[in-house]
């Protein structure tokens, strides 16, 4: 009560004496009692395993990176890691990024071969070296430097899903699909995937991770808003942690994890943080190729978010869900849709 009473009056004092600077609200600074976990609905194991670890004293970051591990290391998940469907050429090429709020650096890698760990080697950039962001080959020749295994990464399974590809994509060139030897087959849908986990401990300190093999079958070279800061992992250590899946070009250009991020620091709840990121992303989308018969976008883009003192919330353009991991254990629940 004590507590609650100081927290009040050190916001009622920062708001009404920085003049000017008082357009936005400080989040509430309730001491948070239990770490707390977001993740892309992929990360129902994740999400136990980062609470888990930040309870054995694990920071943030490391727990994030932690949970990520054993759905990088699945080969039956498709959209990271081992496993982890090809670009158009057939070859896996991996990004990730991880943000410790405390420390305030972050470390990232782009682009990487033959490595199934980038969340690992991206938390290598972040402690090991004065940049963020490294990418293809000397992205690899970091990882090697600090151990890691070089390996094959695309699976059987994937390199059928990539022929497959190769071979239905287009009526426009020479490769054909057995199916197609009668009438022209079913268009292939592209699935997309990635792995996101915001992550907040038991002082309120903040961490997030996100690992993908980015859009399946894109074109060699292609980065995604997974490794880039600000677009699909930040952490402001005064406010929480954001991060986002889903239709990467439409998170960078909106700066979406950034964005989701400033609208709690504005005020907003998680949940409606995520929901305003979203609105932003349907206003950047204006390209008709990218919109469908109703005007709206024509792709799914998630955003999930934790708050300093755990409160936590994800929404998607279209329904979706994430996983989330509280004191009331493991869930994976409906996300916020802004559309039907
Ligand atoms: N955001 C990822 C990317 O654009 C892909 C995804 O989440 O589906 O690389």
């Amino acid at each position: 009560m004590r507590g609650m009473v100081q927290s009040v009056s050190r916001r009622s004092f920062l708001v009404s004496t920085v003049a000017g600077a008082a357009a936005f609200h400080v989040p509430p600074r309730r001491r948070q009692r239990h770490p707390v976990a977001v993740s892309s609905p992929n990360g129902r194991r994740a999400v136990e395993i980062a609470v888990r670890k930040m309870l054995e004293g694990v920071p943030p970051v490391d727990a994030a990176v932690l949970g990520i591990e054993p759905v990088e290391n699945d080969p039956q998940d498709t959209s990271v890691g081992y496993g982890g469907l090809p670009d158009a050429d057939g070859v896996v090429t991996l990004d990730a990024c991880v943000m410790d709020g405390r420390s305030g650096l972050a470390g990232a890698v782009a682009a990487l071969r033959n490595i199934k760990n980038p969340s690992q080697v991206a938390l290598k950039v972040m402690r090991h070296t004065d940049h963020v962001l490294l990418v293809g080959d000397g992205a690899l020749r970091f990882a090697k430097m600090h151990g890691f295994r070089e390996e094959e990464l695309l699976t059987d399974r994937a390199r059928r899903e990539w022929l497959r590809w190769v071979e239905s994509h287009s009526k426009d060139d020479d490769w054909v699909s057995p199916e197609e030897n009668g009438a022209f087959g079913t268009e292939y849908v592209r699935q997309t995937g990635t792995i996101h986990v915001g992550a907040v401990d038991a002082n309120g300190d903040c961490g997030g991770a996100t690992s993908t093999s980015g859009l399946a079958f894109k074109i060699p070279g292609r980065v995604g808003d997974s490794p880039l800061l600000g677009c699909g992992n930040y952490v402001d250590n005064e406010v929480g942690v954001a991060g986002s899946t889903g239709r990467g070009e439409a998170v960078i250009v909106t700066n979406g994890a950034h964005r989701v991020v400033g609208y709690m620091r504005d005020g907003m709840l998680p949940t409606d943080a995520c929901l305003a990121a979203l609105r932003d992303v349907v206003r950047f989308t204006k390209s008709s190729r990218l919109l469908d018969d109703r005007g709206r976008p024509a792709f799914q883009v998630n955003f999930y978010a934790v708050r300093k003192d755990g409160a936590l919330g994800a929404a998607a353009l279209y329904p979706s869900r994430h996983a989330r991991m509280t004191e009331a254990g493991p869930e994976v629940v409906a996300s916020a849709a802004l559309f039907d």
